[in-house]
Order: structure tokens, then sequence, then C-alpha cells
């Protein structure tokens, strides 16, 4: 029996996360035994050249030395104490020096938590229901954030989830990405009824589909106009695609941010919610809060929210919005987030970057040599190769989800077999790193020609 079966008897689908079960693309899903660098080894002992990162965490590679040092020397201290640590506050010093707008920052064990304590914070900071979120966007499993979902829900062909009430799915209002004129009139449908809009600010769930140029300002500018907060979701993009995330790649890229007010919290205060202790936001265009996660944890169970300290101060204990956690901030995920950040040096990113354009370019070329017809769209490092007949950018899930996800499947496929592992999915982001040396960069591009030809079908 195949260990594939022998989980299948125990575990549902075999897997412990969806997209993991290959469903996209056929076939049984590779079981790992161990990782190094850019590489993976299955349990038949067979190696790989890995674009999957975790699905995003090993930004240095898979078990780097001193993260893996760092988790070991923790680990001999003691593996969970319930009570606050030293290395929880200077990993939130060290969130706090990459992304000074993450006033204050508090830790959880899964990307899913912080965004669904992202979205209880917005809703006891205004007092108001409802919540809009973007097509195609994750935002992880909790049961108001699962509509049009993108990401392994999208690879299951879901539209959402069962087991969701129709009371809690009617408070998530979804909107296409990038249409500022749909969400104006989500806006002017539901005044003073919207207590935060949740977006990933560079989606990859989607499929890689960056937002138009000044489309995050927007976001900024009328949630601040209707007294809605804003939260960027960077479980994904947060110190992965620039050492502050896409909130500062894209602030980089740009002189002078756009001047935006943000709205004072006290005027968003229902009775339901004590007034806060700060009156006012600063002035700027940056989101109200931020969820992290992936890089945040170095590969271990971590992730964060970070924002306006005004707002984080509502968390219990100061607050009324309750969130907690038995392994919150747990020493070894502590231990390899810090090691981590310490190592994501710019030299990681520039590392990073050069590798992801250097495929990149490969890609297209093998793709073209063949004539298969496909479009390559990026934000910062990361990209998605997205087959099928495209005369425009992807700017929206419903256009992603015009791909041709059987030539993506037969792509995949002859990949894997020439010991390249990719996302399993046309609807994810490949994931380097910098250890992604010449070597694993050439073994992956020797492979393509091959897997352009069985893409072709
Ligand atoms: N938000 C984004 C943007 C993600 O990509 C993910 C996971 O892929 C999540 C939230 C959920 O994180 P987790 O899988 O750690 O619960």
């Amino acid at each position: 029996m195949s260990l594939y079966q022998r989980a299948c008897r125990v575990i549902p689908g075999g897997v412990d996360s969806p997209v993991r079960a290959f469903g996209s693309v056929g076939g049984d899903p590779v079981f790992i035994a161990r990782a190094s660098g850019p590489y993976l080894y299955d349990t038949d002992g067979r190696e790989y050249v890995d674009a999957v990162g975790s699905w995003g965490p090993a930004l240095l590679g898979h078990a780097h030395p001193e993260v893996v040092r760092a988790v070991q020397e923790a680990a001999a201290r003691g593996l969970s104490f319930g009570a606050p640590t030293e290395a929880e506050v200077e990993l939130a010093e060290a969130v706090r020096a990459r992304v000074p707008e993450a006033a204050k920052v508090r830790f959880v064990s899964t990307g899913t938590e912080a965004c669904m304590t992202a979205i209880r914070l917005a809703r006891g900071a205004t007092g108001r229901d409802l919540i809009v979120k973007f097509a195609g966007c994750y935002h992880g499993h909790s049961d108001g954030l699962l509509a049009a979902a993108g990401s392994g829900v999208a690879t299951q062909g879901l539209p959402g989830s069962a087991g969701v009430t129709a009371a809690t799915a009617g408070q998530t209002i979804v909107v296409p990405y990038n249409d500022e004129a749909a969400l104006e009139a989500v806006f002017d449908a539901y005044p003073d009824q919207i207590a935060a809009v949740i977006t990933e600010p560079a989606p990859a769930n989607m499929g890689v589909v960056p937002p138009a140029v000044g489309f995050n300002a927007f976001l900024r500018a009328i949630t601040a106009r209707h007294g809605a907060l804003l939260i960027f979701d960077e479980v994904l993009t947060g110190f992965r695609v620039h050492r502050s995330g896409w909130w500062g790649l894209e602030r980089s890229a740009v002189e002078t941010p756009p001047l935006v007010e943000t709205p004072p919290l006290v005027e968003l205060v229902e009775t339901t919610a004590p007034a806060p202790k700060a009156s006012t936001g600063s002035p700027n265009a940056a989101p109200d809060l931020f969820t992290f996660g992936k890089v945040v944890g170095g590969g271990m169970p971590l992730a964060a929210i970070g924002g306006r300290a005004d707002v984080m101060d509502l968390l219990a204990p100061l607050g009324p919005v309750y969130q907690a956690g038995t392994l919150s901030g747990n020493p070894l995920a502590t231990a390899a987030g810090i090691a981590t950040l310490r190592l994501a040096d710019i030299n990681v990113y520039a590392a990073v970057d050069a590798v992801s354009s250097d495929l990149q370019a490969a890609v297209n070329e093998a793709l073209f040599e063949v004539g298969v017809p496909h479009l390559v769209q990026s934000a910062g490092s990361l990209f998605t190769v997205f087959f099928g007949d495209f005369d425009r950018p992807i700017t929206d899930y419903a256009a992603a989800q015009r791909q041709d996800s059987a030539a993506f499947a037969r792509f995949f496929h002859a990949m894997l077999d020439a010991g390249v592992a990719l996302p399993p999915s046309g609807y994810e982001a490949w994931f380097l790193s910098a250890a992604h040396d010449d070597a694993a960069l050439n073994r992956i591009v020797e492979a393509l020609p091959g897997a352009a030809r069985a893409a072709l079908g």
C-alpha cells in the first residue's frame, strides 16, 4: 500500500490542507521526507527543485542552518510556557522596525487567525457588522472570509464552503478586484454599515493579479471617507516581496505616498465598544491594520496582526475585543521568526528578485518557443504562469478563471517528472528563495522545454 493510500485511510483526502492533494492537476500527491536549501526530497529519496517554498515561508530556502539552530536552542529551553517571553517582544520589535505603521503587534499561530482577529477588531472598533472582500483574495478559512476565496477554494472549484451559515456569509460583501466603481457602489448601498475592507495588497491567491496603479491608495481614501478600516492582508507578501512587505515595496516605488486623512477612531466607535485611548490616527496612506504570516514565522506556525496602536489596544486584555491562544507567540516559532528576519537583509531580497525575473524570462521563452499561449504576471518576486489566450492583463478573479487548467496540469506533471516541484494549481504563485542558486535555477530552466511541449497537449 502506498503512503498516500495509507494516509487516505486515516486523513480525509490523505492531506491536512486541500491544495496539497493535487486535486486540480490529478495524480497522487508527493510525500516529502526532508528539505534543504532549494531542494525537496520525497519518501523514495527523489530530489526536486522546489518552487513552492512551503507556500511562502521558505524565503531563505529550507532548513537554513541558523534558523534551525535558533529553533533547536529554543527547544532545549522548553517548548511552550503559556507565559510571555522576551522573544515575543524582540520579534514584535523586528516587525515594527520593518513596518513602522504596525505600531503594535499581536502574535497568533496561523494567517487564518490573524485575519479573523483583524476582522473582529475592525467590527469592535467601528461598531459595524459588514466586511468587504475581493473575489479571488484568500484570507484564511474562517467562516466569514471564505466567500469567493481563491487559493484552495478556487482550486477545488467551490463558490465558498458548506457549513458557513447564511447569516455569516451575508455579512461579507464580495466585490471584483481592481474595480473602483463596484466598491463605490457598495459603500453607497450600505452607508455607515461597513466595518472594514480587507485586501491582499498584491493578490496572489487567484494567481498573481497585481493591483492597478493607485488601487491601494484608492482603498485607503474610500475607507477613510466612509469611516471604515482598511486591512492589508500581507500574510503572503509580508517580508517576502520586500523587507517591509508589499506596503514597503509600493511605498518605496513612489517618492511621496498620497496623503489621506485617517478618520479619528473616536467617531467610528459605537456604543458596543468603549472609546479608545488614542483618538486620532496619523495622516498617511497606510492601512489601519496588517496581517502577517508565513515568512514572519520562518517556517513555524506563527502569524501576526499589527497596526494602529489605538486600534490594536482594543484587543483584550486592554480592550473589549477578545483574542487568545495557548500556543500564541510560541518560543520555537518566535525563535524561527527572529532568525529569519535577521537573515533576510537586502541581499536576500535582491537574490530572490533576480532568480524570479530570470525564471520568468525563461518560462516565457520556453512557452513562446513551442507556441503555448500564456501570460506571466508578477508582483515583486511572486509570479504566476497563466495558461490560455489572454489579450490583456488579468485584473480580476473572473479573468483568472478563464485560464486553461488542463494545460497547466500537463505542464505541472512534466515539470514534476523532470524533478521540479511547482505549486499544484494554476491559482497559486511560484515561490523562490535566496537559496535558489545557479544550479537550482538551471535545473528548472532545463525542464522547461519538455514541459512546454507537454502543455501543448
Ligand atoms: N492570507 C493570505 C493572503 C494567505 O495567502 C493565506 C494562506 O495562504 C492566509 C491568509 C491564511 O494563512 P494560514 O494558511 O496560515 O492560515
